[in-house]
């Protein structure tokens, strides 16, 4: 039994009260785990990725900078960045944890 007292009764506006329905952010059970981060830089241009997993025995990828130079002494760029960002996770865990995907 809830009586609210006379000054908020008829707000339109769709309150905390608003029962059952429409959520558009389904939450799941956590079924995956986090078994890395990657941090992205956007301003900097640079990202590195850190790993999560027991008994990792390389936690720490890059960081990758857009002014890194690659093997012929050139930058990598932004194309560079985001290879890292793209591949890192696969890599490492292929190549520190023996998995593939
Ligand atoms: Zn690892």
């Amino acid at each position: 039994m809830t009586s609210t007292a006379a000054a908020g009764a008829s707000t339109p506006a769709a309150g905390p009260n608003v029962c059952g329905g429409t959520r558009d952010a389904p939450s799941r059970p956590a079924a995956q785990r986090v078994v890395g981060v990657l941090f992205v830089d956007l301003d900097g241009l640079r990202a590195r990725y850190q790993c999560l997993r027991p008994g990792c025995p390389h936690r720490r990828e890059g960081p990758a900078a857009s002014t890194d130079l690659d093997e012929n002494g050139e930058r990598i760029g932004v194309g560079g960045v985001k290879a890292f960002i793209d591949g890192i996770k696969t890599q490492h865990l292929s190549q520190h944890h023996g998995e593939n995907r």
